[in-house]
């Protein structure tokens, strides 16, 4: 089967290098291997609370990072989730084939509802894994990039698929995830034990930052006892979330840059992580500004929702279909 792939960030804050690694560096080579359809999670980033003016402009700079990264337009779709209205209606249907028990046991949900007030925690971050559900199998979209914490989204998007083609034949696309040999899960620079994320930043490195800002970063990030650079997660997490960092940027695997490190000091490995950063970033980051500038994202956001609609609708018609929804045309 050719590949389809699809992958989305939500705009709920600022983009790290955490995103960067899991959607963006490869986001050129992706274009090359199939039909990609790109979107920005405007719906879901709703699941926090989040100003209406933060969440526009975070809705712009993403459409212009996924430019900077080299999304091609004449072979991907990009587009706002919330443009496209297949996935809010298909999410009416889908949220009686997933389960609340499935739902409760998602750690993304625990972690996020940890955070907040009892009585304020949204029926949309409880059901949220719906309607990712629903994003992928609009697409029939066989193979999602994705970062390790939502591998767990995507086995219960599999569940789904199961549980929904065993009653009502062939219908629905098996999604597999797709990740990164290293850097499938960035730390946060100031604590190795949790995950570098937009919405709750803590050590993160922002896209945005500038060079600067970026070393400064890097080179006072949490280091661990001893003095070689080895990669240890358990007993070097520091080290070993540069290590990551440092193999995600030039593309190697983790045993050569141990090779690459050997005998250096804490401080000259963190340089060279902050120059290989830099270097990754810089040019991105100014492809960014002058898409900004240009403002060439509207045209690119109009023609993929229409691209994306036509394709999502029809994969719409098939489900309403196959559960008894009387077609009348
Ligand atoms: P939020 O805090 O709003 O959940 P996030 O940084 O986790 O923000 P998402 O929009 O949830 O970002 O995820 C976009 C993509 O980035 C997903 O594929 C996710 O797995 C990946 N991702 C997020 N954080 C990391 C990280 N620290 N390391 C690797 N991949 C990550
Ligand atoms: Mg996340």
């Amino acid at each position: 089967m050719a590949e389809r792939i699809l992958t989305g960030i939500k705009p709920t804050g600022q983009l790290t290098l955490g995103n960067y690694i899991a959607v963006l560096k490869n986001l050129k080579k992706t274009n090359e291997r199939g039909e990609c359809f790109i979107f920005i999670a405007d719906l879901h980033a709703l699941t926090l609370p989040i100003d209406p003016a933060v969440l526009r402009q975070n809705s712009i700079d993403l459409a212009a990072f996924y430019l900077a990264a080299g999304l091609d337009p004449n072979k991907s779709a990009m587009f706002l989730q919330s443009s496209v209205s297949a996935h809010a209606e298909l999410n009416a249907i889908m949220q009686n084939y997933l389960y609340m028990g499935e739902l409760s046991r998602m750690t993304q949900f625990k972690d996020k509802s940890a955070k907040l007030k009892e009585n304020a925690i949204g029926l949309g971050l409880f059901a949220y894994p719906v309607l990712m559900a629903c994003d992928i199998v609009l697409y029939d979209a066989n193979i999602i990039p994705v970062g390790e914490d939502q591998v767990q989204h995507i086995e219960l998007t599999r569940d789904l698929v199961n549980r929904f083609n065993n009653r009502y034949g062939n219908i629905l696309t098996m999604p597999k995830a797709e990740l990164r040999k290293v850097g499938k899960r960035i730390m946060s620079l100031s604590d190795p034990s949790v995950k570098m994320s937009k919405s709750d930043p803590k050590g993160d490195v922002f896209l945005k930052d500038e060079p600067a800002v970026i070393r400064k970063k890097i080179m006072s990030a949490v280091t661990d006892m001893g003095c070689e650079v080895k990669y240890d997660p358990e007993n070097k997490p520091g080290i070993s979330n540069l290590i990551q960092i440092y193999c995600a940027m030039k593309d190697i695997e983790i045993p050569e840059a141990e090779k690459l490190f050997e005998g250096y000091r804490y401080g000259d490995f963190k340089k060279a992580v902050a120059d290989a950063v830099i270097e990754e970033l810089e040019p991105f980051q100014n492809r960014y500004k002058e898409i900004i500038a240009n403002k060439s994202y509207e045209a690119v956001l109009k023609q993929g929702a229409e691209k994306a609609s036509k394709i999502a609708n029809e994969t719409l018609k098939r489900i309403q279909k196959a559960v008894g929804l009387l077609q009348l045309d």
